[in-house]
């Protein structure tokens, strides 16, 4: 597989507009130090317990992102460096990422996770949800974290009008949030959305940081 090829048509598609993250999920740290050597230096990953291993045996230089659900027994061993935090959806879990970023003496980024897909088991907030967080006045006490946009997944399919559909509303949503909520704070810009198999529609619906793994990586393999 021909990563640094794969890494540097990807960001001349993406022509200094979108950021890229490369998901790396389950590639070995030889591979994700092949993409590193590409100058890729912003990775995604899933799970906390294998995000720590692949810290510790990679370049300290790398911006690390985690993807997945995150467990709130969990925060405390990535609080230290962890550079964007995708998935918070609730409250709770936005109170204990502020604890541990305090314990650190450091401000980490978050994205709130918005449901956009009509499958069932995926994770994230309603909007009716997420203006009950930033509306909360405990959410307004949390000095040590700073929500710096939003983030989502398509439903999975072929769909293209099923997916403009879910990525724009997804958009309109931001903007409302920023005029809202958010408008003296100007960190609040990124909207992370578009995976391998949807991010030009993603691109086109105002993306700014797309989620790509098996388009650099190959199909991954699960053991
Ligand atoms: C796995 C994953 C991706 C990347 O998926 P690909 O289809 O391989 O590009 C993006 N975002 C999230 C949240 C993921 O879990």
């Amino acid at each position: 597989m021909p990563i640094a090829e794969n890494i540097i048509n990807i960001i001349s598609e993406l022509n200094g507009k979108v950021k890229l993250v490369a998901v790396t999920k389950t590639q070995t740290t030889e591979i994700i130090f092949e993409a590193y050597q590409a100058g890729q230096r912003s990775f995604g990953e899933n799970k906390v317990q294998e995000l720590i291993e692949k810290h510790e045996k990679l370049p300290k230089d790398i911006m690390w992102h985690l993807l997945g659900h995150l467990q709130t027994n969990k925060v405390k061993y990535i609080a230290s460096f962890i550079s964007l935090i995708h998935s918070v959806d609730s409250l709770k879990l936005l109170q204990v990422i502020d604890a541990e970023a305090r314990k650190a003496e450091r401000v980490i980024p978050c994205l709130l996770e918005i449901k956009i897909a009509q499958e069932e088991s995926k994770y994230g907030l309603t909007e009716v949800e997420v203006i009950k967080i930033v509306e909360d006045p405990d959410f307004l006490k949390l000095k040590n974290i700073t929500i710096v946009g939003l983030m989502g997944m398509a439903t999975f399919t072929d769909d293209k009008e099923q997916l403009h559909k879910e990525f724009k509303k997804l958009n309109t949503f931001f903007q409302t949030l920023k005029q809202e909520y958010f408008l003296n704070q100007p960190s609040f810009s990124e909207l992370s959305m578009g995976m391998s198999g949807d991010y030009k529609i993603a691109i086109q619906e105002g993306s700014t940081m797309v989620r790509i793994g098996s388009l650099i990586f190959g199909d991954r393999v699960y053991s």
